[in-house]
């Protein structure tokens, strides 16, 4: 485990003063009256808003081209509640677990996961999960809030930093894999989404970025219907529905017929190809009887089929499959014309499955 760098604390000053609203969860409309109303230039708020979205900014001091007065305005009246990062570990394979935490000190994760000459950033979307799928540390850590557009905003910028400063190149992609389903947080997530694509924000194209959701079927359609044309990755891991409600309980209440017609509906709306995710099990769901289900149910949309190797999140009861079951798997839907991949798990030496590092800081 190694350190790799620090973050300088004094540009989280402000942080302590929770009471005061946090300026990143209003509306430019509400900045925009705000200025109005302590007869300040209506442009101020667009400043304010590049500061926060496009710099990064995480402290009304860093706002240079505003006049002293004006920040000390925005001070008084406001918070930025930035997510910091506090705990870092690097893998031997470059895979670096970033902890970052919270204004009310909870904390999530975020993972930078270089490969050749691309990184890709890992990052959370709630304070620990719900929804309690049994082979992941997340759902044992329990679930805490929805982050805040700016707080999954923070990680990206954080990461992106990270990705600079280690391999002096910008990220190449950002997945919402960390903590938390992000489709139980669809207005954060959202309004993230927009912050980092769009040209008043980072402006990363939205081709670079994929939300993995474990099937909310509702919320997928209503991506279909805001036309959201990010990548969707759905962590399928069976299409055996006995299965599924094994170790996916929201497959109890979004089964799987459901999951199918909203990943067809989202497909029609915005001709954008799935991918499905797979986590395989030994034992468990790595047989060609489940490969042939896999097979049968990915026939509903253009998709490829992510298989994983499995990184044990601790005393649970599943191990990896072997590398032989993994190239039989891939090759029997190979046969059946679908476009697969395997992933090696990354980061394996230290606490890189999602959930692990917050829980091991919860157990401390
Ligand atoms: S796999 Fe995803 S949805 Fe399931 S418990 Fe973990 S974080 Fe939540």
């Amino acid at each position: 485990m190694q350190k790799v760098f620090e973050i300088n604390p004094l540009i989280f000053a402000g942080m302590e003063q929770k009471e005061k609203p946090e300026i990143r969860d209003l509306k430019p409309g509400d900045i925009q009256a705000f200025f109005q109303s302590r007869g300040e230039k209506k442009y101020r708020s667009d400043q304010v808003l590049e500061w926060l979205w496009k710099k990064g900014a995480v402290s009304f001091g860093e706002m240079t081209n505003l006049p002293l007065p004006v920040r000390e305005l925005l001070q008084q009246a406001f918070t930025i509640n930035a997510a910091r990062m506090e705990i870092t570990q690097t893998s031997r394979d470059g895979t670096v677990k970033i902890g970052f935490r919270l204004a009310d000190n909870l904390l999530v994760e975020g993972v930078l996961i270089p490969s050749g000459s691309r990184a890709t950033a890992c990052i959370s979307s709630q304070a620990g999960c719900p929804l309690g799928c049994v082979f992941c540390a997340t759902g044992i850590y329990g679930y805490r809030r929805n982050l805040t557009a700016g707080e999954i905003f923070d990680q990206v910028v954080a990461l992106n930093e990270l990705s600079v400063l280690q391999r002096k190149k910008p990220l190449s992609n950002v997945v919402l894999m960390g903590m938390g389903e992000p489709l139980l947080n669809y207005e954060n997530v959202m309004q993230a989404i927009y912050r980092l694509t769009s040209e008043t924000g980072l402006g990363i194209s939205p081709h670079r970025i994929t939300l993995s959701t474990v099937g909310i079927s509702d919320r997928i359609k209503q991506m279909g219907d805001d036309r959201v044309k990010i990548n969707l990755a759905v962590s399928l891991h069976t299409a055996n529905k006995l299965k599924r409600d094994a170790i996916v309980p929201v497959n109890k209440s979004n089964p799987l017929s459901s999951l199918s017609s909203a990943v067809k509906y989202f497909y029609d709306k915005t001709k954008t190809r799935i991918t499905f995710e797979y986590i395989l099990l030994k034992d468990f769901n790595d047989g060609i009887s489940d490969a042939k289900e896999l097979a049968a149910f990915c026939r509903i949309v253009p998709c490829k089929i992510n298989l994983i190797e499995y990184n044990p999140a601790g005393k649970d009861r599943f191990r990896k499959s072997s590398a032989e079951s993994m190239n039989h798997f891939k090759e029997f839907l190979e046969s059946k014309n679908l476009i697969v991949n395997i992933r090696k798990s990354r980061g394996a030496d230290i606490d890189a499955a999602c959930g692990q590092l917050a829980n091991k800081s919860k157990n401390r």
